[in-house]
């Protein structure tokens, strides 16, 4: 959708929602100082809100609406964000289920979704917005898209990706080329580098034991400063309680600014199909392995 169409969807949505629940959306904040309501979210969420609005209004009979109003909504990094005013112990189960919705909601479309990443960023996607993403990272820009979209392939049975995704959600296939297309450069690490991150063997050794098979460095460029993708290869799942250890444990060590990112060893055959296929496809396509011991050098190497 262009953005002008967008945005004027995005004030139909909100317009409709102020004029029938107008006592949600009073634009008064404390001491009376005059605070808009900040409503920032994509289309695919409108229907999970606009049910939510309905639903404070079935809760809340009339006698108990004052001092309740939104205060926010809004999207961040694919988790929608809702704050208000006004404690009501009926509302937030109903807030719950909302965030629930969207975050297996699509968010540009409305239809089923996951929260992926692309570069660092994050969004509720169905496979076809994915992909879409995918490709705004296409080194080729623009025209490189189209071509992309319009070169017939014969993996595809001799069909361009348009006439392909025409009849349906987008192949595997596809999703994994986009991915390959959208990697950044592998990160070359200097002497300094390599010894540095070796010390992070240890530290998630301790957190995930035998668990953890390889380590590997993504997403690094010195020239454009700090922070970097830290992608441990799992031998199975880490839990996530394991996994926010694991983080606190860099940072205490002195690494706060590596993302960790984990990959089950069994999802790098099928990149498109695991939880996190960007990370995946980080680790199969651009990343340099962390060695676990520093190579034993001649003495007039070091
Ligand atoms: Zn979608």
């Amino acid at each position: 959708m262009d953005p002008i169409a967008a945005e004027r969807r995005h004030r139909a949505f909100l317009a409709t929602a102020q004029l029938r629940y107008a006592w949600q959306f009073r634009q008064r904040g404390c001491a009376g100082v005059d605070d808009p309501v900040a409503v920032d979210v994509p289309p695919g969420w409108y229907g999970p809100l606009e049910r939510l609005f309905e639903q404070v209004e079935q809760v809340l009979p009339a006698a108990e609406r004052g001092g309740f109003r939104w205060r926010r909504l809004r999207s961040r990094q694919g988790v929608l964000e809702v704050a208000y005013d006004g404690v009501r112990e009926s509302v937030s189960p109903l807030v719950a289920t909302a965030r629930e919705t969207a975050a297996v909601t699509c968010e540009r479309c409305g239809r089923p979704g996951a929260r992926r990443e692309v570069a660092g960023s994050h969004a509720v996607s169905c496979r076809r917005y994915y992909l879409d993403r995918l490709l705004s990272r296409h080194p080729g820009g623009e025209t490189g898209v189209r071509q992309w979209w319009a070169t017939p392939q014969p993996g595809l049975g001799g069909r361009s990706p348009a006439a392909v995704v025409q009849n349906g959600a987008p192949p595997e296939v596809l999703i994994e080329q986009a991915l390959r297309l959208a990697m950044p450069a592998t990160p070359r690490l200097n002497g300094a580098h390599r010894q540095r991150l070796q010390g992070v063997w240890p530290v998630l050794s301790e957190a995930f034991g035998d668990g953890l098979r390889s380590l590997r460095l993504a997403e690094f460029d010195p020239a454009r400063g700090p922070g970097a993708t830290l992608i441990g290869l799992m031998a199975g799942e880490a839990d996530s309680p394991a996994q926010a250890a694991a983080v606190n444990r860099l940072a205490r060590n002195g690494f706060s600014d590596l993302r960790l990112r984990l990959v089950g060893q069994r999802d790098l055959a099928r990149p498109a199909r695991a939880s996190d296929p960007w990370s995946c496809m980080l680790a199969v396509e651009a990343s340099v392995t962390i060695p676990r011991h520093q190579p034993s050098l001649p003495p007039f190497a070091r």
